[in-house]
C-alpha cells in the first residue's frame, strides 16, 4: 500500500479536473476559493451529502470508482428534486490509513466520470488526513430559473402522486451484496447494479420544474414511504398509495413472487432508489403526459394526496385492502 501524500494528491486532483469546467467558472481548483459567474434570472441551489465508511458504504462491497460516481449521483439527485440543473461540485475528503494512493485515485476518477456525464465541474474541496473515520462529503451547487423551483411543500389534496423508474431495486441489490455469494445470476446483478450505480433523474427533474408540471417533489433516498411522509408533512396533507400497479422491475417482481409480501418492506422502506417522487395537480395531468416522452425514464402514478383530519400515509395493499401494519408485521420498519 503506498500511503497518501497530500501535496501529490492535490496535484493529481488539479490535473484530473483541470479544464473540465462548464463555461461559467472564473477560477477553478488551486486558490483559496473557486469563483463562478452568477447568472441573472437564476436561483442557486446548494446541497451536500456525506458517505461514511461503515454506515453508508462498506469498502469491500463497492469498487472505489463506483463509490466516487455514486457520491456525485446522490448529490446531484437533490438538485434534480428541486427542478434544477447541477453546475458545480465541491468535495471534502476525510482520508485514513484504510485507503492508499491507488484506491483514492480510482475513487477520484469515478468522481470525474460522473461529473462529466452530468455536465458539472468539480471546482474545489478539501483533504483532511484523520486517524479514523473514512468519509466523503460532496457539495452540489445547481441552478434553477426563478419561479420554477419545486419545493416539497406544494402538494394539495386532489394532486396525484407519481414516481420515476422502479422502486426497491437498490435495497434488494444491497441485500444480495451482503450475502457475499461467490456468483450472482444476471438478474441479481441487475439489482446489485442499481445499488452501486444509481441514475439520478436529471432530465425528468429539470422538465418537471421548467414546464411547471410538478406541484411538489423529493428524491427517494430513504425509501418511498419515508420520503412521501416527508413531502406530505412539509405540505400539511395526507397521502394514499396503492401497491397494486406499483412500478417494479422484472427482477423485483420475481423477488416478490418468490419471497412473499415481506419484500414490500424493502421496496417501500429500503431506500437509495434516487428516483423522483412528485405530485401533479389534476389540471396538469395532460401536460405531464405530453412531456413524459422527453423524460429519461417512464413515470408511474402510485396514489393521491388526500385531506384527512390527522395527516398520515395510507398504504393500500396488493389485495386492495389496507394492511394492518402493526399486526401483519411486514411493514414494521416504516
Ligand atoms: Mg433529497
Amino acid at each position: 500500500m503506498s500511503p497518501i501524500n497530500e501535496l501529490e494528491l492535490t496535484r493529481f486532483i488539479r490535473r484530473l479536473f483541470g479544464g473540465g469546467d462548464n463555461g461559467s467558472v472564473s477560477l477553478g481548483i488551486g486558490d483559496d476559493c473557486a469563483a463562478v459567474r452568477a447568472q441573472a434570472g437564476l436561483e442557486t441551489l446548494v446541497t451536500c451529502d456525506t458517505l461514511c465508511e461503515g454506515t453508508h458504504f462498506a469498502k469491500p462491497l463497492i469498487p472505489p470508482a463506483k463509490l466516487g460516481a455514486k457520491l456525485v449521483c446522490v448529490s446531484v439527485s437533490d438538485i434534480a428534486a428541486m427542478g434544477g440543473v447541477p453546475r458545480y461540485l465541491v468535495l471534502a475528503m476525510n482520508l485514513t490509513g484504510e485507503v492508499d494512493k491507488k484506491w483514492i485515485e480510482s475513487f477520484l476518477r469515478g468522481v470525474r466520470k460522473a461529473s462529466r456525464k452530468f455536465e458539472c465541474a468539480l471546482i474545489g474541496g478539501n483533504i483532511a488526513i484523520a486517524a479514523k473515520g473514512l468519509s466523503f462529503t460532496m457539495t452540489a451547487i445547481g441552478a434553477v430559473k426563478k419561479g420554477r423551483r419545486v419545493d416539497r411543500s406544494g402538494a394539495r389534496p386532489g394532486d396525484r402522486i407519481f414516481v420515476t423508474g422502479t422502486l426497491g431495486d437498490s435495497a434488494l441489490g444491497l441485500d444480495l451484496l451482503l450475502e457475499k455469494r461467490k456468483s450472482y445470476s444476471a438478474a441479481q446483478r441487475k439489482l446489485i447494479n442499481r445499488h452501486i450505480d444509481p441514475t439520478p433523474r436529471l432530465k425528468a427533474g429539470a422538465l418537471l420544474g421548467s414546464e411547471r408540471i410538478a406541484s411538489s417533489m423529493i428524491d427517494v433516498s430513504d425509501g418511498v414511504a419515508l420520503d412521501l411522509r416527508r413531502l406530505a408533512e412539509a405540505s400539511g396533507v395526507s397521502a394514499a398509495i396503492e401497491l397494486a400497479g406499483f412500478p417494479l422491475s422484472k427482477q423485483a417482481g420475481a423477488c416478490l413472487d418468490a419471497n412473499g409480501p415481506q419484500v414490500w418492506q424493502r421496496i417501500l422502506g429500503g431506500g437509495e432508489d434516487y428516483e423522483l417522487l412528485f405530485t401533479v395537480r389534476p389540471s396538469k395531468l395532460g401536460k405531464l403526459a405530453q412531456a413524459a416522452g422527453r423524460f429519461d425514464t417512464p413515470v408511474r402514478r402510485i396514489g393521491s394526496i388526500t385531506k384527512e383530519r390527522k395527516p398520515r400515509l395510507k398504504i393500500i395493499g396488493p389485495g386492495g385492502v389496507e394492511p394492518n401494519l402493526a399486526s401483519e408485521g411486514w411493514l414494521h420498519s416504516l
